[in-house]
């Protein structure tokens, strides 16, 4: 069993996905070109946003976000403790300091209180990750945000495909990221990822950072990066993006039966307002050794999203945080069992066999 079936996926796009190859292989044009543009155009179609900007990875888009925002030293950037490290990672590397705030362990995203209470005069951006791929109420933090002049980002990294009230992740906030990690919802056969905005002269300065500050050919207005996002995998990319809604509805579909039949765990708590794409369905366990003992016994793959939060991170160990309550209680306690669209009812029936008396 896979913990995601990537070979699965494949297979089933298969004769499409090797003539996308083969067609950028004939061509030369490994780098921009019309794939590229292809590409960017459907995915600002899908989410329903002007500017979409493919980009080398979601931790570059995090990157190129924050530099288009102009957050920089002495700033702060709030963000969740319970994430990926790139989240914080990104506010460090444009020399602004990263402030933990901890997520509410319903949609395991931000908890919208304790962001307030960590506003300070230096506070320029809040960075909202859309964890395991359910969204929250995006619209409304950014209207709280909007008012005291603070720029919020979406971490749709997990999340393309979700949506809220029915707008789509990466829609809402003035600037969103995404990953194309292979594992992601969309993902590529290598590394990616995209920034929307609805704002031209951001989309504008987005472009100009991402291929090295470059305004005109060899002119250098700003200090940029090469963070392109590479011709082949946007074809790749661009085949993938016509199943993914088929794909959600199969994640629905498999997250249900996972939810009607598992036992002695918290299952994923989906708002009414939002629509998950399951990036991952991950549980809370209250002994979660005694349980991946199960798993290792029966070899059945399992992943812990994440073990450690960011506020103990060795990286991190400067910001001498007191205790963030939930991200703590969720990085004992979560546990995400294999999932995609491509799981076979058989092999779910394995996962579940593990959870029963
Ligand atoms: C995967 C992920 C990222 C980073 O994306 P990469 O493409 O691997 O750089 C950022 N934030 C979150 C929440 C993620 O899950």
């Amino acid at each position: 069993m896979n913990f995601i079936n990537l070979n699965a996926q494949y297979l089933a796009y298969k004769n499409e996905i090797d003539a996308e190859i083969q067609s950028v292989l004939q061509s030369s044009s490994f780098i921009g070109g019309l794939k590229l543009d292809e590409f960017e155009n459907n995915l600002a179609h899908f989410v329903g946003i002007k500017h979409a900007i493919g980009c080398s990875s979601g931790t570059s888009a995090l990157y190129l976000a924050l530099r288009a925002l102009d957050i920089k030293e002495g700033d702060e950037v709030i963000v969740p403790d319970f994430t990926f490290i790139a989240t914080a990672e990104a506010v460090v590397l444009v020399g602004a300091k990263p402030i933990f705030v901890d997520i509410n362990l319903s949609n395991y995203n931000l908890d919208f209180k304790a962001v307030e209470q960590a506003i300070t005069p230096k506070t320029k951006a809040v960075i909202a990750v859309s964890m395991f791929g359910q969204m929250s109420d995006l619209r409304s933090l950014n209207e709280t945000l909007k008012n005291k002049n603070i720029a919020l980002i979406e971490d749709g990294a997990q999340s393309f495909g979700a949506s809220f009230k029915g707008e789509k992740s990466c829609s809402i906030a003035p600037i969103s990221c995404t990953s194309f990690f292979p594992s992601k919802p969309l993902g590529a056969y290598g590394d990616g990822g995209a920034i929307f905005c609805h704002d031209d002269a951001l989309a504008q300065k987005i472009r100009i950072l991402l291929n090295h500050g470059q305004t005109e050919r060899y002119k250098h207005e700003f200090i940029g990066i090469n963070a392109r996002l590479d011709t082949l995998q946007a074809a790749i990319l661009n085949v993938k993006l016509k199943y993914l809604e088929q794909e959600t509805e199969k994640r629905q579909i498999l997250a249900k039966i996972y939810d009607e039949n598992l036992k002695n765990c918290v299952i994923p708590k989906i708002d009414n307002n939002a629509k998950s794409v399951y990036a991952q369905y991950s549980i809370l366990v209250e002994n979660r050794a005694d349980i991946l003992q199960k798993f290792e016994k029966a070899k059945i793959p399992y992943a812990i999203h994440y073990p450690t939060p960011l506020h103990k991170q060795l990286c991190f160990k400067e910001a001498n945080h007191l205790e963030i309550k939930n991200s703590s209680y969720a990085s004992e306690h979560i546990l995400s069992l294999p999932f995609s669209a491509f799981l076979e009812e058989k092999e779910q029936e394995q996962v579940i066999d593990l959870f029963k008396d």
